[in-house]
């Protein structure tokens, strides 16, 4: 993929072409955006153009540099994901750090993405910091994290960042059609509406065969009757990809509501979730439980944050 593909984006995307038109590519980059806005697909465009071979249209797709980083395969290109526990700790920053003075294998530059920043916490960053601070040439750090804001001053400042947004519902709609040529476009209109033009997200729900609404309703009903907080939290903050989406998983969260209720009236269901729900709490629960759904959209209905939102309904579902 070459960066004229990436979709929208304009800014963002005409300052590193200009970059690296005049080679003064900065060797730290920090990009930033929700959730399938395309930061790592631009991070590893960005990667491919370092490693690639080419003297022109970098990077081409052709030449093994190229076809290597598409392969994950190339010996300069260093992948860590602070989504794999440990891989964006102090421990693997160190090893980093020494790793950076060791000249590139094959190509002219090494490359370091270190993805979803989100999760390295303070002491790695400090730790990082001392390599950003004298890198050596031919070194390029590539972070993505959702808000530059998680990372610290001191990384920032010595970092050019770069803000992606998500595109505009149709283009997300004509991406993901690309994906899934056999799909109704109607459909997929639908789907990019609820997510707000985000490719990502909207890709995710046709992967889920567009079920996804239900999908999450029936597993935060399956983990309401277990206490793990932690899990319920992670779970109703999903709501908050969109206003539509939050309420199309309660509208299945309401009719999870009647099974349960029929589980408790001794009523045959054949739904897990509910006979174990009937089995685990009082009717008193189950009333309670269907009286705060119904009060979850209305809530939904005003002007209220969705972030506070799913932390609220975790609240009041385990209540
Ligand atoms: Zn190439």
């Amino acid at each position: 993929m070459q960066l004229s593909e990436f979709l929208a984006n304009d800014t963002v995307k005409n300052e590193i072409y200009q970059a690296m038109r005049s080679g003064t590519l900065p060797h730290a980059i920090i990009i930033d955006g929700a959730k399938g806005t395309g930061k790592t697909t631009l991070a590893e465009i960005i990667a491919r153009y370092c490693v690639c071979l080419s003297e022109s249209n970098k990077p081409c797709g052709e030449c093994s540099g190229c076809i290597k980083a598409v392969h994950n395969s190339h010996p300069d290109i260093y992948r860590a994901d602070g989504n794999n526990v440990g891989e964006l700790n102090v421990d693997s920053i160190r090893k980093i750090r020494s790793d950076v003075y060791i000249k590139p294998n094959e190509a002219n530059t090494k490359v370091y993405l270190l993805l979803n920043c989100d999760k390295m916490l303070a002491p790695a960053q400090n730790a990082f910091l001392k390599v950003l601070e004298e890198p050596p040439a031919n070194v390029v750090f590539i972070m993505t994290v959702t808000s530059a804001n998680m990372m610290l001053q001191t990384v920032r400042s010595r970092s050019r960042i770069y803000s992606l947004y998500p595109v505009t519902v149709e283009q997300a709609a004509q991406e993901a059609a690309k994906k899934f040529p056999e799909k109704n476009y109607q459909e997929i209109l639908k789907i990019a509406e609820m997510c707000d033009g985000n490719i990502g997200q909207t890709i995710q729900i046709l992967e889920s065969g567009g079920e996804e609404a239900k999908k999450l309703a029936d597993e935060i009903f399956s983990a309401i009757p277990q206490k793990n907080e932690y899990l319920l939290l992670t779970l109703t903050s999903r709501l908050s990809i969109s206003r539509t989406f939050a309420s199309s998983v309660l509208d299945c969260m309401l009719e999870n509501v009647s099974e349960c209720i029929k589980a408790a009236a001794g009523i045959r269901t054949n739904v897990e979730f509910a006979e174990e729900i009937a089995r685990r709490m009082t009717k008193k629960r189950i009333y309670r439980l269907a009286e705060n759904t119904e009060k979850a959209k209305e809530i939904l209905n005003t002007n209220v944050n969705l972030n506070f939102f799913g932390t609220w309904l975790c609240s009041v579902l385990r209540g």
